[in-house]
């Protein structure tokens, strides 16, 4: 089971307790983005897992006509073990997918996997026409030039901050330069694409942000938060905008959970709160 504290962040441990998550969110305008929580595999065997199970999610949100879409991890589908891996299993998830009509987003982990994720990301939106879309890092100085080489690729685009913590030679440390950053790159985003823009951030000055670049270019974009992330605002914004929750669930629930604490001292104290009173 989910313990207490982390449940505010994860959707149940099973495919069921996910799905009924994405239900209540259809329910209020709110479309979902599935991840099964799964990271750094060294073993061939729980990479065909997940896979497996991505291409069954994909059959349940077909099958029930939710309005809900995967994300997958790189490292998930194999990439410590190999790129061919990681492509292969991709693949298999995408084809199923975009049979079903059902869309794939691929998140992007550290600075180290940047240039395998983004390649079998183009492989993939290129055989396929779109369908598919990538996360890029604002934190990352290589973003810029990632953000010019995606406007060429069909498929949509997802503009984070970055949840890693990437060394000073290849990233922007200071969290006022990153927002910098994020701005910069959501100019050039609205500027350039024909649409397919994700703001996947919580931040009201980057929303507000890209609702002026979208009254200025006319780009459409949607917006993306976190489960237990600031809902009440997913909600409210709702009646403009289209936004989609990510929605994690599985029992690998831990190295995704300190990441969601480390973002905020106010997790921080939650939980250190939670374990000290049992
Ligand atoms: P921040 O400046 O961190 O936060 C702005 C405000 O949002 C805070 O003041 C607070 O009110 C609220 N807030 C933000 N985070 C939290 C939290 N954890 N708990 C409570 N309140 C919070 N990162 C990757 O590196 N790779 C990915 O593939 C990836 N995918 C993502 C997908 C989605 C849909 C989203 C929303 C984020 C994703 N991230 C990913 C995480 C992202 O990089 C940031 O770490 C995270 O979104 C926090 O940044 P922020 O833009 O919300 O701004």
């Amino acid at each position: 089971m989910i313990p207490p504290i982390a449940d505010r962040f994860v959707a149940g441990e099973s495919p069921a307790t996910a799905l009924e998550h994405v239900r209540q969110l259809n329910d209020n305008d709110v479309k979902a983005i599935v991840n099964l929580l799964g990271e750094h595999y060294e073993d061939r065997d729980a990479v065909a897992a997940d896979a497996a199970e991505y291409r069954q999610l994909v059959d349940d949100i077909a099958g029930s006509r939710l309005a809900a879409c995967l994300s997958v991890k790189p490292s998930q589908l194999g990439l410590d073990l190999g790129e061919d891996v990681f492509r292969s299993e991709l693949a298999g998830i995408v084809d199923a997918a975009a049979e079903r009509d059902v869309f794939v987003w691929l998140d992007m982990e550290d600075h180290t996997t940047t240039d395998a994720t983004l390649d079998a990301f183009e492989t993939v939106a290129r055989e396929h026409g779109g369908g598919v879309g990538v996360c890029v890092q604002a934190n990352l100085r290589r973003t810029r030039a990632d953000v010019r080489r995606l406007a060429d690729v069909p498929g949509k685009v997802r503009l984070v901050k970055g949840a890693y913590d990437p060394p000073a030679d290849v990233a922007y440390t200071d969290s006022a330069r990153v927002d910098q950053e994020y701005r910069t790159l959501l100019e050039d985003a609205f500027e350039r694409y024909d649409g397919g823009i994700a703001v996947g951030s919580h931040d009201p000055a980057m929303l507000e942000h890209a609702m002026a670049l979208h009254d200025r270019y006319g780009t459409d974009f949607e917006i993306q938060m976190l489960m237990g992330v600031r809902e009440d605002a997913q909600y409210d914004l709702t009646d403009e905008y289209e936004v989609w929750q990510y929605v994690p669930y599985g029992d690998r629930w831990l190295s995704y959970f300190y990441r969601r604490v480390a973002e905020r001292k106010a997790n921080l104290r939650f939980a250190l709160r939670a374990v000290l009173s049992g």
